[in-house]
């Protein structure tokens, strides 16, 4: 039986960069992947010409230093920039004037700028809603001064000149709007903000990559391939269709299990399997068992919730298609989402992003609707048959828009990375308010800790303090522990 350098467990973005550095330095590595396809979190939905990315998407930071890009350019990979395009926020009662919608997001950026790394540092139970929905909060700021009858600005009191009862109810109507918009945040967060801590607000924001963001053409998934394919020229070995059922430290050496029982031996292993999963995973699929504050950071570091609903039509039949390159559908309902909600009323008390592939701004558009779906949709979605879903969101937006006639979707795609045995979720969130003591940065270091003297170390989104949840993470972090392992195998042979 072969002993392997490296064992890399998952072939998504990580894997596949610590498999391709690893193999062109010399090392024998083994790639095990438990779906029958590479990519992971990378994952492009195709039909004909049209290609989407229902995972990943965006090679965010793209000006400003993000590694995919290199790695695009070393494959010879297209990426573009989208042309700007309009962003349209429809409010309850339909489409919010320019101004009205500018006014809304410069509210909302003013809060987050003023929620950035607040000091001093408020306790670990105070979550960003209650910083964001106060009474004093700087998202209601524009919104209070002229706003005599409304409860937010009790210390200072309002400009006669704009109290009219119509101005004040214009104002409370901004109010809703502007909670709503800022709902919009549990996207990115992946979770509600309520359980975001306020204390970690912004952490990621010096050190991430953000600023211009471009797609890959053809999609991420055929990226990750292309990478996997440099490691197979360097002659790593890659098994699809197999899935790491135990890992064991025996007598110096790591012998890796798989679902059928086969066994496959290696000096080191990288493992990648996704945070969700680990949680899922029995404790004695490691053995020796890991590190207690290992095992306590994968109990407490969260993992967020963010699907994706593909609508691809005959033709592109909503207004401003060839303009707009988003739409940002604010709740009409304040009934809360419960159990027994049907699909419609989630969609209808929901705060919605839908990126609108028809209009130009990236090449090859095509008649599709892209919604991203934050937690509380996402969940109660969930419970429903996802035709049913299609169904009833393509009347949701034939409602929003005005428009009484349309063609049904031809085709359309509803994600579920939440119960997807190899996912369990989307990606990790930033540091949360949790009942079981306070969660922090350090988490995501803690879980990028190599343990077994360095021979089992760890890499994936999670294992990036300073870029989780991204792809960029995962790439730093296949990087960060091919790099590690390949001086611990030289200094191994250096006895
Ligand atoms: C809907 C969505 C949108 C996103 N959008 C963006 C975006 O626009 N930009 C961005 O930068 N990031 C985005 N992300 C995050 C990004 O996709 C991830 O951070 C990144 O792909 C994670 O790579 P990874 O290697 O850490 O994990 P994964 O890609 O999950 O790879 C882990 C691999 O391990 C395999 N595996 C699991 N268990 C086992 C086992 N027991 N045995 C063998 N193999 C196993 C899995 O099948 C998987 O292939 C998004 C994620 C989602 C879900």
């Amino acid at each position: 039986m072969p002993v392997f350098d490296t064992i890399i467990i998952g072939a998504g973005w990580s894997g596949a960069v610590a498999a391709k550095h690893l193999s062109s330095k010399g090392r024998s590595v083994l790639v095990l992947e438990a779906r029958d396809r590479v990519g992971g979190r990378a994952d492009t939905w195709k039909d004909g010409n049209v290609k989407v990315d229902v995972g990943c998407s965006w090679i965010h930071g793209y000006k400003e230093g993000n590694p995919a890009r290199s790695i695009a350019e070393e494959h010879g990979v297209a990426t573009h920039l989208p042309k700007p395009a309009d962003g349209l926020i429809y409010g309850p009662d339909g489409l919010l004037s320019s101004s009205q919608a500018n006014s809304l997001r410069a509210a909302l950026s003013a809060a987050q700028s003023a929620f950035q790394l607040p000091y001093p540092p408020p306790p670990p139970t105070a979550s960003l809603a209650s910083a964001l929905f106060g009474s004093d909060s700087p998202l209601f700021a524009s919104a209070a001064t002229a706003d005599p009858s409304s409860d937010l600005n009790q210390t200072s009191p309002a400009d006669p000149t704009t109290s009219s009862p119509a101005s004040g109810s214009s104002k409370s109507a901004d109010k809703a709007n502007l909670v709503s918009l800022a709902r919009s945040l549990e996207v990115p967060l992946g979770l509600k903000l309520e359980k975001a801590s306020l204390r970690w607000t912004g952490w990621e924001s010096l050190s991430n990559f953000a600023g211009s963001d471009a797609a890959p053409e053809g999609g991420y998934e055929a990226l990750v391939r292309k990478v996997i394919t440099k490691a197979v020229d360097h002659k790593a070995e890659v098994l699809l269709g197999t899935e790491v059922t135990s890992v064991k430290l025996q007598d110096d050496m790591i012998t890796v299990t798989d679902r059928t029982g086969e066994i496959y031996r290696g000096k080191t292993v990288i493992c990648t399997i996704p945070l969700g999963v680990l949680k899922t995973l029995p404790s004695s699929t490691f053995s020796p068992a890991l590190p207690a504050r290992t095992q306590e950071a994968i109990k407490g570091t969260h993992v967020g919730v963010l699907e994706k609903l593909l609508l691809v039509y005959p033709k592109a039949w909503w207004p401003k298609a060839e303009t707009a390159g988003s739409f940002t559908f604010l709740p009409t309902s304040t009934q809360a989402i419960s159990d027994t909600s049907t699909p419609r009323e989630i969609f209808d008390a929901s705060t919605l992003i839908t990126a609108n592939f028809a209009c130009p701004s990236l090449p090859d558009p095509s008649p599709t609707l892209l919604t991203y779906l934050s937690e509380t949709p996402a969940l109660a979605l969930l419970k429903h048959e996802p035709a049913e879903v299609v169904e009833a969101f393509h009347h949701f937006l034939m409602s929003r828009f005005g428009v009484e006639d349309s063609p049904p979707p031809s085709r359309s795609h509803l994600t579920n990375w939440y119960t997807d045995p190899l996912a369990r979720g989307a990606t990790t969130t930033p540091s949360i308010v949790s009942e079981h003591g306070e969660r922090s940065p350090m988490d995501f270091k803690e879980l990028s800790r190599p343990a077994w003297g360095g021979k089992l170390g760890f890499a994936g989104e999670a294992t990036e303090m300073e870029h989780r949840g991204s792809v960029a993470g995962a790439v730093v972090s296949g990087q960060r522990e091919a790099e590690r392992v390949d001086r611990y195998l030289t200094m191994r042979s250096e006895g």
